[in-house]
Order: structure tokens, then C-alpha cells, then sequence
């Protein structure tokens, strides 16, 4: 299957990285979002990001420039009549993603695979929901997409062998390893990364300890780039907690109970880096300002 132009639905965080990491390989994309402002907003944290790729010598301004040009900002979805390939990257929520698969069921010729890149939803519901449950599939990228060289891709009960191909040479194009995953809540990664980072909020919400202890113990205690709720706050704490809602309530198990604290945040708008605010305050640039006292 030959994609030459790639739709991205959801220009935030996940979809602004995937957009630039498709460009990079030279592939055409447009990229949708809300609202035209959304779209803007996604485009130049993207290009914040090349500029720093630059200043680190990994490319030349020149080829910034063609990778930017490669990309084109919609916030009507008609605009993805002809792309060759669809990566979703909204909101987790499953409502959301459904309704947005049917109307690109309506505007995307039929032979178009639809991709998801959520964190825990079902793919073989989602796909059922559609009129292409053979052409649709998983293809969960990491955070943040350009640094992190894995895609997990899922596949659906009805997702097809071409489909799955065509998905796997789709992300080895991007410069991504890819590893397979049966569709259940979370994956592979995130049945894993999840719970995990729940147990550090419920060690924060009991007193075990403060932000920074908790941080410092993972990281130097197991070896890990970043404490877990730094990487909490750098996966959103919206998402994390619709991850954990998933899986507790399609597993039917309290072991993925959403700590209370978790709960507490999201409803304050605290929704980490993004947010410019989470377990850590960040300023202007993104650097985490560390909290003077354990945030109960
Ligand atoms: P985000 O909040 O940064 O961005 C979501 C974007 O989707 C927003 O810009 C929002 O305006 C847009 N959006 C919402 N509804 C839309 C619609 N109907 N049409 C078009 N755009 C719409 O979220 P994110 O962190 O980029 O996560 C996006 C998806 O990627 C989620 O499914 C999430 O689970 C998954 N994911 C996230 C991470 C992570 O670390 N954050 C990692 C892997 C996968």
C-alpha cells in the first residue's frame, strides 16, 4: 500500500509529534484539530521542537523549512478526502474518538485505514462501530513522539493481515521499532506504566512521601529517566486517569482503582505540563519548578 499523504485528527501533544514525524520522513500530512487555532497552537509547539533539533546540530534550517512545508493545518475535516492513511489523536474518550471515526467513515474513501493512537480504548469496539473493522487498528506512539522509537500496534478481532502490514511499514517509515499487542484495556505499555504510576500518586495521597521523594527513589532507586509523577504529568493527568478508568471498569478489578488524589487534580485543571500545572509547576519554558511541600 503506497501512503503518500497522512491525515492526523488532534493536534495536541500526540498529534502535533506524529505530524512531525511524518513530515520528517517526507510524507505529506494534514493535520486537524477544533478549531484553526488548535491547529496553529500544535504547528508551533512543532516548531519550537525542530528549532531545537537544530540548535542540538541534528538538522539544517533549510530542511526545517521543507518539513513545515509538508504540513497543512485543517479544522475541517472534509479537508481529509484524499489522504491515503488516518492516525486519530484526540482526546480518550470513547464517545469522542467513535463519533470522529463515523463522519471520516463518510468522507474517507473506503479503501482508507483508520488508525487510533489511544492508550487503553478498544480497538475492536471502535473499528465495529465503523464500516471498516478489516481497516482499522491500534498504532499507539510514545511520548514524546520524535524521541521515543516505539509504536505498539494492536490489532482489532476483524483487523486485517494488509491492514496490520500496511500499518507496521507505515511506522518502520516514521523510524519507529514496532511490537504487537492483543487488544486488551492498556496494551502491552500502559497495563504496565499505568498502575504504576497510580501506586505513586496513592504513595503521595497516603504521606508515604513528597513529590520529590517519590521521584527521587524511582529514579535513582530503579533506574528510571523520569519519576513517575513527572511522567505522569508529561502524559497529561486527564489521560492518565481516563487509562486507569478504562481499565478498572473493563477489567472489573480495584487493582486499577484511580487514586483518589489523581481524580482530585483533573478536576482542578491540573492536568500537568500542558496545564502548566501538576504534581510540579512549570514556567513559561517548560522547565518544572519543584514543589516546596507534598501537594495533598
Ligand atoms: P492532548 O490533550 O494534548 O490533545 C488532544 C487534542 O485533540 C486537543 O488539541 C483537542 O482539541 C483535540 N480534539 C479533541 N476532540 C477532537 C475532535 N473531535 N476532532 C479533532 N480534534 C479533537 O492529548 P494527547 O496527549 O495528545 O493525547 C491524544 C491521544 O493520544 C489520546 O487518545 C491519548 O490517550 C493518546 N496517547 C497519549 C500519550 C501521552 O503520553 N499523552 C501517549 C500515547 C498515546
Amino acid at each position: 500500500m503506497d501512503v503518500s499523504v497522512v491525515g492526523i485528527i488532534g493536534a495536541g501533544q500526540m498529534g502535533a509529534g506524529v505530524a512531525q514525524v511524518a513530515a520528517q520522513a517526507g510524507l505529506r500530512v494534514i493535520l486537524n484539530d477544533v478549531s484553526e487555532q488548535l491547529c496553529l497552537r500544535g504547528l508551533d509547539g512543532l516548531e519550537r521542537n525542530l528549532d531545537r533539533m537544530i540548535q542540538r546540530g541534528r538538522f539544517k534550517a533549510d530542511e526545517r523549512d521543507r518539513i513545515i512545508r509538508r504540513i497543512e493545518t485543517s479544522a475541517n475535516l472534509e479537508d481529509l478526502r484524499g489522504v491515503d492513511f488516518v492516525i486519530e489523536a484526540v482526546v480518550e474518550q470513547e464517545e469522542a474518538k467513535i463519533q470522529l471515526f463515523q463522519k471520516l467513515d463518510r468522507i474517507c474513501p473506503p479503501e482508507v485505514i483508520f488508525a487510533s493512537n489511544t492508550s487503553s480504548i478498544s480497538i475492536t469496539r471502535m473499528g465495529a462501530r465503523t464500516t471498516r473493522a478489516d481497516r482499522f487498528i491500534g498504532m499507539h506512539f510514545m511520548n514524546p513522539v520524535p524521541a521515543m522509537r516505539l509504536v505498539e500496534i494492536i490489532r482489532g478481532l476483524a483487523t486485517s493481515q494488509e491492514t496490520y502490514e500496511a500499518t507496521r511499514a507505515l511506522a518502520e517509515r516514521l523510524g519507529k521499532n514496532t511490537m504487537t499487542a492483543e487488544d486488551f484495556p492498556g496494551f502491552i505499555v500502559n497495563r504496565i506504566l499505568l498502575p504504576m504510576i497510580n501506586e505513586a500518586i496513592y504513595t503521595l495521597y497516603e504521606g508515604v512521601g513528597g513529590v520529590m521523594d517519590i521521584d527521587t527513589a524511582m529514579k535513582l532507586g530503579t533506574n528510571q529517566p523520569m519519576g513517575p509523577l513527572e511522567l505522569a504529568d508529561l502524559i497529561g493527568l486527564d489521560t492518565c486517569l481516563a487509562i486507569m478508568e478504562v481499565m478498572h471498569r473493563v477489567f472489573g478489578d480495584d487493582k486499577y482503582r484511580p487514586c483518589p488524589l489523581l481524580k482530585k487534580y483533573v478536576d482542578a485543571g491540573y492536568l500537568g505540563r500542558k496545564a502548566g500545572r501538576g504534581f510540579y509547576t512549570y514556567d513559561a519554558q517548560g522547565t518544572p519548578i519543584p514543589p516546596l511541600a507534598p501537594a495533598r
